[in-house]
Order: C-alpha cells, then sequence, then structure tokens
C-alpha cells in the first residue's frame, strides 16, 4: 500500500486529467459556503451550482433569505432533493443567524450544529472551507472510498474521521472531503466502480 499522501496526489491527480472541476471557484462567503452545502445534500453536483446561485442572486444574505416567502423558496429550491424540507430549514437557518449571530455564520461547530439541518458533516465542510479551520468532512464517498482502496478498516463514518485525521497532517484535512468526494462520483462509483481507469487499481484492497 502507498504512503497516504501519494494515494492523494494520484486521486488528484487523475481528477485533474478528467477534467473534474473544484466544487467552489473561491471567493465564496461563509453564508454562500452553508447555502451551498445544504443545498448540495441528496442533490447532484451540477444542480447544487444552478440551484445555489439562483438562490444566492435572489437572496445573498440571511437578512434577504429570511425575508422570501417558503413558497417562492420552495420554488428556488426545487431540482434539489427535499426541497421543501430544505426551503423550512433555510428560512429557519436565516431568521436564526439575524436574530442570534447580527446575520453572520458562526465559527464553531457548536454553534454551527445548532442550526437546522446542519450536522457535524456539513458544518466541518463550513468551517474548513469559510474559515480556515482544518476540519475532516465525511460523507458517503469519503467512507466508502477510504474503506475500499484499504487506507483504512472502519465501520463508521465517525471512525473514518478520525483515522483520516491520524493518517494526514492538518493542512490536508479540508480538502481530502473534495478529493474523495469528486473520486467516489466519477472513477470509484458506489455500484459500479471504474476499476479498469482508476490509478489506485494495482494495490487497492476492493479490486482484488
Ligand atoms: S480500483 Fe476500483 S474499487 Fe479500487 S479505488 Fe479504484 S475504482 Fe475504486
Amino acid at each position: 500500500m502507498r504512503a497516504p499522501a501519494e494515494t492523494l496526489r494520484l486521486m488528484t491527480e487523475h481528477l485533474g486529467e478528467l477534467g473534474v472541476p473544484a466544487p467552489l471557484s473561491g471567493g465564496e462567503s461563509p453564508f454562500d459556503v452553508l447555502v451551498g452545502t445544504v443545498v448540495s445534500l441528496r442533490t447532484r453536483d451540477t444542480v447544487t451550482q444552478k440551484v445555489t446561485k439562483r438562490l444566492l442572486q435572489r437572496a445573498p444574505t440571511p437578512r434577504e433569505l429570511a425575508g422570501v416567502p417558503i413558497g417562492e423558496l420552495e420554488k428556488l429550491l426545487r431540482p434539489a432533493g427535499f426541497y421543501r424540507v430544505k426551503a423550512r430549514q433555510l428560512s429557519e437557518t436565516a431568521r436564526i443567524l439575524c436574530e442570534r449571530h447580527s446575520g453572520i455564520v458562526p465559527g464553531s461547530r457548536a454553534e454551527l450544529t445548532a442550526l437546522p439541518g446542519v450536522g457535524g458533516k456539513t458544518a466541518a465542510f463550513v468551517l474548513g472551507m469559510a474559515y480556515g479551520i482544518p476540519a475532516v468532512c465525511v460523507d458517503v464517498h469519503v467512507h466508502r472510498v477510504s474503506n475500499r482502496i484499504g487506507l483504512l478498516a472502519t465501520r463508521t463514518p465517525e471512525q473514518t474521521e478520525t483515522e483520516l485525521m491520524r493518517l494526514f497532517p492538518r493542512e490536508d484535512w479540508t480538502g481530502l472531503n473534495h478529493v474523495f468526494v469528486r473520486f467516489g462520483q466519477r472513477v470509484c462509483l458506489p455500484a459500479r466502480p471504474r476499476c479498469t481507469v482508476c490509478p489506485l487499481k494495482g494495490e487497492c484492497e476492493w479490486n482484488r
């Protein structure tokens, strides 16, 4: 098995060769990141990007979002999965941000996870991307891919988070999510992984 850093490098290079874009273009505010992350749950990347852009054009701040009627929010969110639930969560989140946080997205895990629909995974992503606080955000792709390739042998996402934090230096933590998620969506797919083109096929436990 290669060193974890080398595995990460190969995955990153392969994504570059495939032309897979980064999920964020840079320059997003903490509010932009939070909204985009909530929209992205159970939603394809292309839909997430389209819906988030449209939503933020209509309501670029928590105060403006809090003023959007639920029916209109549902329409704006509609192509995304669970759009009705997300509309209520985002509306309530906007209200809480205005009332308790002066319209600013908080920068602590405890305050973020107190917002509707924000779990540990979303909080970790917002902390890492919006505030530069190193955090490993583990979703189904990160958990599946890291175990398939034999980097880890964990049963739960929580164990995966702990192990990835042990294997990689802090400066890699936030970026791990991007690489593993995109690799899990484009190469190491849940049902039919593209092992023949995978740069890790020679050493991957699952492929063997
Ligand atoms: S060889 Fe197949 S199972 Fe292993 S990481 Fe690559 S795509 Fe996934």
